[in-house]
């Protein structure tokens, strides 16, 4: 049964939502996909010019956070809140052996990909819960659930975000508030394009070899799971992670 008020299909009308590390990529993709759908979305990126430019182009509100920096993150969500949908997206990957990485690139892989969804959550739940209603979606890695050789502490975080998915759909389904996550496989955007850049032709068969559809995502495929989440449609949905990977999940 459909619940009375619900909105059309893929329509997010009058819902205010949270983009982390919306300025480019799969983030940016996310925007653009909510203010089509109606909503009125907030842009939280370090990079303020890129996310200033689509917020000019899509009608959104750009804000400059470091996620990684959990004051800067309350001060900004305070400011811009209360939400309907937040989504941690933002994050950052290192490619090196771990034998090869410092404690300062742990500190930094995990509070800019775990901490930051941990600051976001935090400051969004309160107002959630009062409404009766809300949305956590977390953009976390198919390289959680497989590991990735050249990742593991970038595979640790997102596995602590799947975790973390779980932990505050428990506590928080009684307020009417999912959490979900996202699993992408390897998608099309600068921070892959990176990778590519530093490993190769050989890294880039390798990624799409790992998939059985034998291709790289756009960001608009990882957006358009993310947005059917945060829809009244996925109303009994709550603490799944959704692989969006061309069926990486399953193996080559
Ligand atoms: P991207 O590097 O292309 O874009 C990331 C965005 O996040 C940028 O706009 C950047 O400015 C912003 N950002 C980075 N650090 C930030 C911080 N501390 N505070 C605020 N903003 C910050 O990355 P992407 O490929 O679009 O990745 C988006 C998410 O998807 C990430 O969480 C990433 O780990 C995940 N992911 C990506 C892939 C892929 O193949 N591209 C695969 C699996 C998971």
């Amino acid at each position: 049964m459909v619940a009375p008020g619900t909105r059309p299909f893929g329509r997010l009308d009058g819902r205010r939502a949270f983009v982390s590390g919306g300025a480019q990529g799969i983030g940016a993709a996310i925007v653009r996909g909510f203010a089509e759908a109606g909503a009125h979305v907030v842009i939280g990126d370090l990079d303020f010019a890129r996310a200033s430019a689509l917020a000019g182009e899509v009608g959104a509100v750009a804000a400059r956070v470091d996620v990684g920096n959990t004051d800067m993150v309350l001060a900004i969500m305070t400011q811009h809140g209360p939400f309907d949908i937040v989504v941690n997206n933002a994050g950052v990957d290192q490619h090196a052996f771990f034998t090869d990485t410092t404690p300062e690139d742990w500190t930094r892989l995990l509070a800019v990909n775990l901490v930051s969804a941990f600051a976001c959550t935090h400051a969004a739940l309160p107002a959630m819960q009062a409404a009766a209603f809300g949305r956590i979606i977390n953009i976390t890695s198919e390289a959680a659930r497989l590991g990735s050789k050249g990742g593991a502490v970038y595979s640790a975080a997102k596995g602590g975000v799947i975790a973390f998915t779980k932990s505050i759909a428990r506590e928080n389904a009684r307020f009417g508030i999912t959490a979900n996550a996202i699993a992408p496989g390897p998608i099309r955007t600068p921070m892959l394009e990176a990778a590519v850049e530093k490993g190769g032709d050989k890294i880039l068969r390798a990624m799409t070899d790992a998939t059985l559809l034998r291709r790289l995502g756009e960001p608009e495929e990882i957006a358009a799971a993310v947005l059917f989440l945060a829809s009244d449609q996925a109303a009994y949905i709550t603490g799944e992670t959704i692989g969006v990977s061309g069926g990486m999940g399953v193996g080559g």
